[in-house]
């Protein structure tokens, strides 16, 4: 979608700035084009085609954050606008001059996130000025022989590694892909900063991912474990953090979701709204003590299988002849300041669409609490020790979903 005009323009700032984004536009795709990236594909959502950030639009954007109070807990983000594409801001011609602007002239936190093309002396220089105040999360993705496959046109290793050494990086995430990926880059990143978390996984394979990555990716899943285990067994200093997979984080979280299904009070002949994570725990441990109704999360296809990236469309093509539904209230909580799915459907739109069916929203089961439990237990030592090594762990990846 076009902007129109100017007051147009200034509005989708405003909303922006509202959900504590810095919204600096490149004024075009991301032209880094990762084959993994999970923005390549925005049909999901509404965005707008915003121009590249002129110096009167910051002049205008940092006097609408200046002007909101700073709240402790609070960090505006720089690389995750809402109804802006995503992109890699780090290459804004401007980008650093900003960010040291916002740092001097406020004081407030700010949470970066870029594949690293920084100029790596400048940012560890603003991150040594201001402790604290940055929150540098490095999507390293690959070092090893992958990377050229996932971002042939992503910064050097060379570029990366230099960012990493020094205070800027809080955080470095990247996957498994297959034997000696994960836990090689591991060892590499901790021998050059032992302070920054190290954030692991596996990357998901989504509807609009091109074959050879999703293969990639797959086989990645597949090698988890044992990279997760060579990991856990080289006992490095960094924290160690390990969340891309919703069946792990819901396995490892099932007694929280027990408790807060219980909590619920739901009648055996209620039906309930949820994806397969979910399902799986349910119906280990609940079964027949409401109606499942599991919703495939069609809208983002491929591997995905989680209740939090659930859309009211997905919803919608499960229901039948149901009369009233249970809703997990965690899947209406895109933006803080109304009910909308990931993709920007309002609530009361889904419901005009079924004026025959009753919602009840669950309000339990909120984002607070996925957010919360997915960083609790969401450590190598618990996926090693508490799913591994867990003898239910097999048993709940056999679970079926149902069709
Ligand atoms: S740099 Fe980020 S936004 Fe750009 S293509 Fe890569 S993952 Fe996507």
């Amino acid at each position: 979608m076009s902007i129109e005009n100017r007051e147009f323009f200034l509005k989708i700032l405003r909303k922006e700035i509202n959900d504590r984004k810095i919204p600096i536009s490149l004024g075009k795709t991301c032209p880094v084009k990762c084959s993994f990236c999970y923005e390549q594909d925005i049909s999901y959502r509404q965005t707008f085609d915003m121009p590249l950030t002129t110096q009167e639009d910051w002049e205008f954007i940092f006097r609408e954050i200046q002007a909101v109070p700073t709240r402790e807990t609070e960090s505006w983000i720089l690389g995750g606008n809402e109804y802006m594409e995503w992109t890699d801001l780090a290459l804004h011609p401007k980008a650093l001059d900003w960010i040291e602007e916002f740092l001097e002239k406020t004081d407030k936190k700010i949470t970066i996130f870029s594949v690293g093309y920084f100029d790596p002396k400048r940012i560890n220089r603003l991150a040594e000025k201001y402790p604290g105040r940055i929150n540098f999360e490095l999507s390293v993705i690959a070092l090893g022989p992958y990377r050229q496959q996932l971002m042939p046109k992503g910064p050097s290793i060379d570029q990366v590694l230099k960012v990493l050494d020094g205070p800027a990086v809080a955080s470095a995430n990247f996957y498994s892909l297959g034997p000696g990926t994960m836990s090689e880059d591991a060892k590499t990143i901790s021998k050059i900063n032992q302070n920054c978390l190290l954030w692991m996984g596996c990357l998901t394979p989504l509807k609009y991912i091109d074959e050879k990555t999703t293969t990639l990716m797959r086989r990645g899943k597949q090698f988890l474990p044992d990279e997760s285990q060579k990991v856990y067994d080289m006992n490095l200093p960094n924290t160690q953090m390990i969340h891309t997979e919703s069946d792990i984080t819901a396995f490892l979280n099932r007694n929280k979701i027990i408790k807060t299904f219980d909590a619920c009070e739901l009648d055996k002949k209620d039906w309930v709204v949820m994806a397969g994570n979910v399902y799986r725990v349910l119906n280990m441990f609940r079964r027949g003590r409401a109606r499942f109704l599991y919703v495939p999360n069609e809208t983002l296809g491929g591997d995905s299988d989680c209740t939090t990236l659930l859309t009211f469309s997905d919803v919608a093509k499960r229901i039948t002849h149901q009369k009233v539904v249970h809703l997990p209230r965690v899947i209406m909580e895109k933006s803080s300041n109304d009910e909308r799915d990931i993709s920007g459907v309002s609530f009361d739109d889904f419901k005009d669409r079924f004026p025959q069916v009753r919602f009840k929203v669950l309000n339990r089961v909120n984002s607070k609490l996925s957010n919360k439990k997915l960083y609790e237990k969401g450590y190598l030592k618990n996926y090693v020790e508490d799913y591994l090594r867990h003898p239910l762990s097999k048993k709940f990846e056999r679970v079926a979903h149902p069709n």
